[in-house]
C-alpha cells in the first residue's frame, strides 16, 4: 500500500488507542474491543507524502474549478453510494449511534455541492475598477491562487465532517490536501483516501498520515497551509510551531456554548433543543449545548421538561436499525474530564435531575445528565465538558443571562429561544461566531454562513466565502494598457516634472477648488 494511507488490519488485542511506538490500536469504544491496528508515519514519511502532493498540485489547479468540481463530484457519488460502508467503519471506531452517524455523509455530499456552486464567485478572478483616474492606464486584476499544500488536522468527535470536511473547500481550491485524523479515529478517512485513490480514480492530490503529535508537528513544518481543528491545548502548539516556519494557520477550537431561555419561549421546543443541541453525538460537539440560562418565570416549567426529555433518551449502541439516541464516549480521555466536571459540581453542591454518572454497562457511556443548582464557580459551568451534560441556572432577566452567557473564555456559538424579535435583539448581544434563534446546531449546515470561534474558540472562518478563500493568496495584477518610454514618476527627476506631478496630484486628491487650482499651499 502507498506511502501515507493508513494500513490497518483486523486485530483483536488489548488497545487504548495508542500502541506501540510505532502503530495505533483503534479500539471500539462501545465493545473496548481493539478493532484495529494503524502503522503510525515517521516525520520522513509525512515529508515524502507532502512532496509527492506538491508535485502534482500544479496540474490539479491547471483542471480550473469545474475540472476539480467534476472529480469532487465523484467523491460525493461515492460517499452517497456507499454509505453503509462508511457508517459502519464510523460507527465501529467512534461508538456513535447510526442516526448520528448518518449526518456526516449528507453533510459532505451538501459541502461538495455548495462549493462547486460557489467557487467561481468567491475565488474566481476578480476586475477592479481603480479607485482614482490617475490609475486609468492600468487594468487590474486579482486572481486567487491556492496554497500548493494544504495540512489538516482534525479530532475524534466527528471524524469525516471535520477531516474531510476541511479538505474539500481546500481541494475545490486547487490546493493538495494531506490529512491527519485522530489518533482515536484514523479508520474512516483512510478507507475514503483508499477510494478516491483505487475505485474513483482521483488525481494523486489527496492523501493522509496517521499518528499523535509528532506526525502532526512534522505535517505543520511540511505544508504551506494547516487546518487545525481540536482543543485550544493542543491549538497553541500548532501555533507556535507554525510560527517558526511562517505557516499560516486556522485553528477552529472548543467551546462551551450557552442557550438563553427567555420567558416567552416555546418552551416545549426549547426543552426538546436543549436536549438534542446537548446530547446529540453523546455531547462530544465543539457546539453542544453546555449550559442554559433560563428567565425566572420559565424556569421550573422548563426544567421539568428537559428532565423528561432526557430521562427519556435511549442510551447503546446500534446497527443500521436506529434505535438508540446516545452513543459511547469516543476518547477515554473525555470520558474522564467529563466524570471529573460533574463530580467537582456534585460535590459543591450541584443536583443531578438524571444521570451524573458513568453507564453500568460494557464499552464506554456516560449516562445523559442535567445538572441544576450550578454556577459560574464550578468548571462544569466554565470549562468545556465535552460530554451529555448539561447544567441549567435560574435568571432574573434576559440581562442576567447575556452577562452569563458571554462571562466565557470562549465565543463559538450559542443560541436564544423566544419570542422571535425579543430574542433576536439578545443574540445580537451574545458574543460569539454563530448564535441560533429558536433552534440549536443549525448554523454548521447554513454553510452560506461562515463560522467560526471568537475569543478562545478560534481563529479563522470555515463556511461561507472566507471558509474557502483562507485556502489561497491573492495575486494582484496591474496591468499596462498604454504608455510612453518612460512614466513621469521615473527618473531623471527634474524640478519640472516633479512640479508637473505635485499639481495633477493636488488637483485630483484635494476636495475644494482652491486648493485643486493650488491657491493654498
Ligand atoms: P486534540 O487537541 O487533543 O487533538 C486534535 C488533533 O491534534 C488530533 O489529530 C491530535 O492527534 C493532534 N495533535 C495532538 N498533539 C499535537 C501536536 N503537538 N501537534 C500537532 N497535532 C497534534 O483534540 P481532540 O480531543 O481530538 O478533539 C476535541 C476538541 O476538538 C474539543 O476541544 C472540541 O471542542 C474541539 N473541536 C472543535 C471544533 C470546531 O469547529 N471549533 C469542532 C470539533 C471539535
Amino acid at each position: 500500500m502507498e506511502s501515507g494511507t493508513a494500513r490497518a488490519s483486523a486485530e483483536t488485542t488489548k488497545g487504548n488507542g495508542k500502541g506501540e511506538a510505532d502503530r495505533l490500536d483503534v479500539l471500539n469504544p462501545a465493545t473496548g474491543a481493539t478493532i484495529a491496528r494503524v502503522e503510525i508515519d515517521s516525520p520522513e514519511s509525512v515529508a515524502a507524502t507532502v512532496a509527492r502532493v506538491r508535485g502534482n498540485q500544479p496540474a490539479w489547479e491547471a483542471l480550473g474549478i469545474e475540472g476539480r468540481y467534476e472529480w469532487l463530484g465523484r467523491l460525493r457519488d461515492w460517499l452517497l453510494d456507499n454509505s453503509k460502508r462508511v457508517l459502519d467503519t464510523m460507527q465501529a471506531e467512534t461508538g456513535k449511534v447510526r442516526a448520528d452517524a448518518s449526518n456526516e455523509p449528507n453533510y459532505l455530499a451538501d459541502l461538495i455541492n455548495f462549493y462547486g456552486a460557489k467557487a467561481a464567485k468567491f475565488i474566481g478572478e476578480e476586475a477592479v475598477r481603480p479607485h482614482t483616474a490617475l490609475l486609468a492606464a492600468k487594468k487590474l486584476r486579482v486572481q486567487y491562487r491556492p496554497y500548493p499544500v494544504v495540512g489538516i488536522i482534525s479530532p475524534w468527535n466527528f471524524p469525516l465532517v471535520l477531516g474531510l470536511g476541511d479538505a474539500l473547500p481546500a481541494l475545490q481550491a486547487g490546493a493538495a490536501v494531506v490529512v491527519k485524523p485522530s489518533e482515536f479515529t484514523p479508520l474512516g478517512l483512510a478507507e475514503i483516501v483508499q477510494a478516491w485513490k483505487e475505485e474513483i480514480g482521483g488525481p494523486d492530490v489527496f492523501d493522509c498520515v496517521q499518528g499523535i503529535g509528532e506526525t502532526g508537528g512534522a505535517l505543520v513544518d511540511a505544508v504551506d497551509f494547516v487546518q487545525f481543528t481540536g482543543s485550544d491545548r493542543t491549538g497553541r502548539k500548532v501555533m507556535a510551531r507554525a510560527a517558526e516556519t511562517l505557516t499560516p494557520v486556522s485553528l477552529e477550537l472548543g467551546g462551551k456554548d450557552p442557550m438563553i431561555v427567555l420567558g416567552d419561549a416555546d418552551l416545549d421546543r426549547a426543552a426538546n433543543a436543549a436536549t438534542w443541541g446537548g446530547m446529540m453525538n453523546s455531547g462530544q460537539i465543539c457546539m453542544s449545548v453546555e449550559r442554559v440560562y433560563v428567565e425566572e418565570p420559565a424556569y421550573e416549567e422548563f426544567v421539568a421538561k428537559l428532565t423528561a426529555e432526557v430521562g427519556r433518551l435511549r442510551q447503546g449502541a446500534d446497527a443500521s436499525g436506529y434505535g438508540c439516541d446516545i452513543g459511547a464516549m469516543t476518547s477515554p480521555k473525555q470520558s474522564a474530564i467529563v466524570q471529573e466536571h460533574v463530580d467537582e459540581a456534585l460535590a459543591a453542591g450541584a443536583r443531578a435531575l438524571v444521570g451524573g454518572r458513568k453507564a453500568e454497562r460494557p464499552g464506554d457511556y456516560f449516562e445523559p445528565t442535567v445538572l441544576v443548582d450550578v454556577d459560574h464557580s464550578m468548571t462544569v459551568m466554565r470549562e468545556e465538558t465535552f460530554g451529555p451534560v448539561v447544567g441549567v441556572m435560574k435568571v432574573r432577566d434576559a440581562e442576567e443571562a447575556l452577562q452569563l452567557a458571554n462571562d466565557s473564555r470562549y465565543g463559538l456559538s450559542g443560541s436564544v429561544f423566544g419570542e422571535r424579535e425579543r430574542a433576536e435583539r439578545v443574540a445580537r448581544r451574545v458574543e460569539c461566531g454563530a448564535v441560533n434563534v429558536n433552534d440549536v446546531l443549525v448554523n454548521y449546515l447554513a454553510t452560506d454562513v461562515p463560522m467560526g470561534g471568537w475569543k478562545q474558540s478560534g481563529i479563522g472562518y470555515r463556511h461561507g466565502e472566507p471558509g474557502i478563500k483562507k485556502f489561497c493568496r491573492t495575486e494582484s495584477l496591474v496591468i499596462t494598457r498604454f504608455g510612453g518610454k518612460r512614466e513621469p514618476s521615473w527618473y531623471p527627476y527634474t524640478r519640472a516634472r516633479r512640479g508637473l506631478i505635485g499639481r495633477i496630484a493636488r488637483a485630483f486628491y484635494a476636495r475644494d477648488w482652491r486648493r485643486r487650482l493650488g491657491l493654498r499651499t
